[in-house]
């Protein structure tokens, strides 16, 4: 999709939406995959950004600015590492490893 082509059905172009809003306050946020509430401000991590094709409709999610994401800090996250990659090892440790099902 980021090449401007869609990956199902090959039609170009595609709209980039750079910013979904989230209404559930009842205010409208941009939709993030993490954000930190402090006193006075918050910190938000990934923006979602989201990858649509007009001619079939269909649509890619991503998050921009991935690598700095707190992963660690976080609760509801699991590393999805390949098979063959030598980050797998130390994080198997901290068993925050899910297992491959395809
Ligand atoms: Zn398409």
């Amino acid at each position: 999709m980021k090449s401007g082509r869609c990956v199902k059905c090959g039609e170009t172009p595609i709209l980039i939406i750079k910013s979904v809003t989230d209404l559930d306050d009842g205010f409208g946020q941009p939709m993030v995959v993490h954000r930190v509430q402090h006193f006075f401000s918050t910190d938000e991590y990934g923006q979602l950004q989201l990858y649509v094709c007009q001619a079939c409709e269909y649509a890619e999610w991503y998050a921009a600015g991935a690598q700095e994401i707190p992963v660690a800090k976080m609760d509801n996250v699991e590393l999805l590492w390949a098979d063959d990659a030598p980050e797998k090892e130390a994080f198997e440790a901290l068993g925050r490893i899910r297992k491959k099902t395809d």
